[in-house]
This record gives C-alpha cells, sequence and structure tokens, in this order.
C-alpha cells in the first residue's frame, strides 16, 4: 500500500472501511428489496406466475413476496392485456403506490395492444397511454428468462437514480 503502514491499519478497529455515498447504499437496498405488485391481466400472467415459483424463483433478484397491496409496493408488473375496464383500477392502485414506483410492462399487450392493435373497442394500445413505464419486456407472451431480464434492467436503473431527479409520477 503506497506508504501507508499496513501493520498499523490492521491495529485500528472497524478497518478496513467500506467508503460509499449515502445514496448508492439507498439505491442498493431499494432495487434488491423490490416489493412487487403484481397485476395479471390474461396470458402473460402465467408466466409472470412462473417467474416468481421455485423454478425460476425471482427472490432470488431481491423480490419479495407479491404484495396484494399497493400501499407496501414499489413495482407494479402489468401482465397482460389493458382494457378500457380495467383503466380506472389500474390508474387507481398505483397512485395508492408509494414514490418511489416503478412499473414493468410485460408482453405485447401490456406494451402496445398486442393482437388488439388494430380494430379494438375495447382494448388501451399500452399501459404507458395510463400510467408511467420503466421497462417494455416484449413477447407473446415473455418467458420467464426475459421477465427476469427485465427486473435486473429496473435494478440496473434504480442503482442510477439521483436523489434529486426522483420524480413524482402525476
Ligand atoms: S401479449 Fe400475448 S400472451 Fe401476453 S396477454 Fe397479450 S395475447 Fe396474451
Amino acid at each position: 500500500m503506497n506508504g501507508v503502514d499496513e501493520e498499523l491499519i490492521k491495529k485500528i478497529p472497524g478497518l478496513p472501511i467500506v467508503m460509499t455515498t449515502a445514496e448508492w447504499a439507498i439505491n442498493a437496498g431499494r432495487s434488491n428489496s423490490i416489493w412487487t405488485l403484481t397485476f395479471g391481466l390474461r396470458c402473460c400472467a402465467m408466466e409472470m406466475m412462473a417467474t416468481g415459483a421455485p423454478k425460476y424463483d425471482w427472490a432470488r433478484f431481491g423480490l419479495e413476496v407479491p404484495s396484494a397491496s399497493p400501499r407496501r409496493a414499489d413495482m407494479m408488473i402489468v401482465a397482460g392485456t389493458v382494457t378500457k375496464k380495467m383503466e380506472p383500477v389500474i390508474i387507481r392502485l398505483y397512485e395508492q403506490m408509494a414514490e418511489p414506483k416503478y412499473v414493468i410492462a410485460m408482453g405485447a399487450c401490456a406494451i402496445s395492444g398486442g393482437p388488439f392493435i388494430y380494430d379494438s373497442y375495447s382494448v388501451i394500445k399500452g399501459a404507458d397511454k395510463i400510467i408511467p413505464v420503466d421497462i417494455y419486456i416484449p413477447g407473446c407472451p415473455p418467458r420467464p428468462e426475459a421477465l427476469l431480464d427485465g427486473i435486473i434492467k429496473l435494478q440496473k436503473k434504480i442503482m442510477k437514480q439521483k436523489f434529486r431527479t426522483v420524480k413524482e409520477h402525476k
């Protein structure tokens, strides 16, 4: 070590010291303990459930047990077709989530309406038409590996989050 007495360093209680920023430490905590509000709307929900089940086991990535309450959820996974009938429900639950909050749009329907993009009187052409979406996962349906990849991308996004840029979703 450049000019530093290593023996002396070893005698100092509490060393070696890990230096970091509060921002990094809090982001690390947030990204590795995400509470999920699962919002299964159609067939994509089957793949979402499989991702949380033992074979794919999203708990390995720090996700907690899916929550039935938006008040303690950090992330909503919109998995499936967003119908106009469900629009007020999704918006209401999203608004009940505390900041900072995140949304994953899982599957073609949640991204753009999927097979219902044309000539549908009842389908909204993507979850981002009604709430802000952070991560898009294409597929019809996406496999569990794709959802896990999206979760990892969200974790990386959370790690880069600056406190001063945490946005208020309205
Ligand atoms: S994207 Fe495909 S699998 Fe997913 S909800 Fe739509 S039709 Fe079903």
